[in-house]
């Protein structure tokens, strides 16, 4: 008898075709080499140009600093390129936990577990905590990680509108029967705005739920020394028991930390999946983690530099209009409205030098496609002011030719 079955093939090309006609289609470019925000990029008919890079999240400028390239090749020549095996067989290095200490010292909380990336953090955080039964109540704009922590968990998982800390105790009330989470991005890592972390760590104290805080945009730009936003917003362990801090944004590295209360964070490195059962990060990559995040707690001026810099932008983008949303951090998207825009408006700034890729859904919501800035601390005044004029200028070519389209 034959098979009746969906052929995957066919499906696979026939999801394919509609992302080319909803212009949701997603290329890579190829970095050849990179100085600082200057990136030497292959073009698609071959040959190189340079773009100014304004979508990294090497927000402090980091990545390429002597101290931090210096750890990594100097940890690469002591302890090979790899740590051989998982933390709980032999792959435990004691760069692994300076790194954890230093991180645990700088957040001021007891206990700091390293992980291969945030997203995998995210995944091990929620799996590790919760089970059928359980409640994950999540912001609806929370990274894409945390939804599928909650489940690869198999939770009951519940979202409240953006910043809503009154949906956020609706959906902890509609549940009350298993144990319960909060989870929320500390900055948003699309819109560059800030959870309500006051309200939301009051909303989950009286729903007896777990705070977890992901602060993969906020560590090391934000709060005193660089300490992320639950520390700007003055949360205590208490209120606070469990936060994200990735490495491989503010910290130009790779990794990422759990930090918070030791018997949760223990919980974590003894049962966690996406914890157990994976390679270590190379040692090296740690001692790099290390003195990148030396700098980030001591060299306050490129938080400053960077406060600058976020201020210039916008107060010279309200000067051309451009559409911007109510962000004070480092991410500042521009939005654009359908998919088609938003390409023609990151093909524009590359014709002008600019390097901005174009974020469409499923990342953000329909009709929310959007040019998403990010300023460093490694980018120039003047660089920021031609960004600024070039956007505008691409804004108005974009609008030009969907007009004369028109007619
Ligand atoms: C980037 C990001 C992550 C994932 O971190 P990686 O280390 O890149 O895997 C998790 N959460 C948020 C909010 C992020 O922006």
């Amino acid at each position: 008898m034959a098979i009746e079955r969906p052929d995957l093939r066919a499906r696979i090309a026939a999801q394919r075709s509609q992302r080319d006609a909803q212009s949701s289609r997603r290329f890579r470019k190829q970095v050849l080499r990179r100085d600082g925000m200057q990136c030497e990029v292959a073009e698609a008919g071959g040959g190189t140009r340079t773009l100014l890079n304004f979508c990294s999240n090497d927000y402090l400028g980091l990545s390429q600093h002597f101290a931090v390239v210096g750890a990594l090749q100097d940890g690469a020549a002591r302890h090979g390129v790899g740590s051989t095996a998982s933390h709980l067989v032999c792959g435990h290095h004691a760069a692994h936990e300076a790194l954890e200490r230093e991180l645990a010292d700088w957040l001021d909380v007891p206990r700091a577990l390293l992980f291969g990336s945030g997203y995998v953090a995210n995944l091990a955080v929620l799996q590790a905590f919760l089970g059928d039964d359980d409640l994950c109540v999540q912001d609806r704009l929370n990274h894409a990680s945390l939804i599928d922590g909650a489940r690869l968990a198999g939770c009951r998982l519940r979202r409240y509108p953006h910043a809503d800390v009154e949906g956020a105790l609706r959906q902890l009330r509609s549940v009350v029967d298993g144990a319960a989470m909060l989870v929320t991005d500390g900055v948003f890592s699309m819109d560059g705005d800030l959870a309500p972390l006051h309200d939301l760590a009051v909303a989950a104290r009286v729903q007896r739920a777990l705070l977890y805080v992901d602060e993969a945009h906020a560590i090391g730009v934000l709060g005193p020394d660089g300490r992320g936003a639950v520390a700007q917003a003055g949360l205590d362990l208490a209120s606070a028991p469990l936060r994200l801090a990735t490495l491989g944004k503010a910290l130009g590295s790779y990794g990422a930390i759990v930090a918070g209360e030791a018997d949760l964070v223990e919980h974590l490195a003894e049962t966690a999946r996406p914890y157990v059962y994976t390679t270590a990060l190379p040692p090296a990559q740690a001692l790099a983690s290390l003195a990148a995040v030396k700098l980030a707690r001591q060299e306050h001026w490129r938080r400053e530099r960077l406060q600058d810099l976020v201020q210039r932008f916008r107060t010279r983008a309200a000067l051309h209009d451009l559409q911007l949303l109510p962000s004070e951090t480092p991410i500042q998207p521009v939005l654009c409205g359908d998919n088609a825009a938003a390409l023609a408006m990151a093909a524009a700034m590359e014709q002008a030098g600019f390097w901005i890729a174009a974020i469409r859904p499923p990342t953000v919501s329909e009709g929310q496609a959007r040019l998403r800035v990010t300023v460093t601390a490694a980018h120039e005044p003047v660089q920021v002011d031609a960004l600024v004029d070039a956007l505008a200028r691409a804004r108005d070519q974009v609008a030009g030719a969907a007009a004369s389209h028109v007619a």
